[in-house]
């Protein structure tokens, strides 16, 4: 969403593309602004997920004022847990192509050259993000800032909890089975 927005340059895009250029967070207000931005498009019509949104209290409250605005039900929020050894070890092996943006997981792509994307060709790297050293640093802004997102759901009663320490197939099914669990 954050990328599209960049690209697509709208207001709120622009300014979410200075931020991300500066190598910065982009702030609560811009990526709300860019959810309601998105929120608005008939293609989400027929439900959206949001996926590292919101990441802080704030950001949870303001999404919460915008959907009864456009009056919309948020049906339920996945927690994913699992433990630090497998998130750094998970992102350790994620790559990134610097031509057309595509992810891969060395644990799960198959891929004939690690040093290229099977997609466009484009050359693989390692995001700055996805270092083990930056990912320690990520959880710990993790505990410090999204871990409270969680009780603030548990008091709506819109949280799951779901143990992602397993396969991706093993991971999927257990989401589908708390989206379908009322
Ligand atoms: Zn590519």
């Amino acid at each position: 969403m954050l990328r599209e927005a960049a690209s697509s340059g709208t207001e709120m895009g622009k300014r979410a593309k200075a931020v991300m250029d500066a190598g910065q967070l982009v702030s609560d207000d811009i990526m709300i602004g860019i959810v309601k931005d998105v929120l608005g498009f008939p293609r989400t019509a027929n439900g959206f997920i949001l996926d590292g949104f919101p990441r802080t209290v704030p950001q949870a409250k303001a999404l919460d004022g915008l959907l009864s605005d456009l009056k919309i039900d948020l049906t339920c929020v996945i927690n994913m847990e699992a433990d630090e050894a497998e998130v750094v070890r998970r992102l350790s092996n994620r790559l990134t192509c610097r031509q057309c943006g595509k992810i891969y997981n060395l644990d799960i792509d198959n891929l004939a050259d690690p040093a290229r994307c099977p997609n466009c060709g484009g050359e693989l790297y390692q995001r700055d993000d996805d270092k083990p050293e930056t990912v320690r640093k990520r959880l710990r802004v993790y505990a410090e800032s999204t871990a409270p997102v969680k009780e603030f759901y548990q008091r709506s009663g819109l949280l799951r909890n779901v143990n992602g320490m397993g396969s991706v197939g093993e991971v999927s099914a257990a989401i589908l089975a708390a989206l379908n669990q009322d």
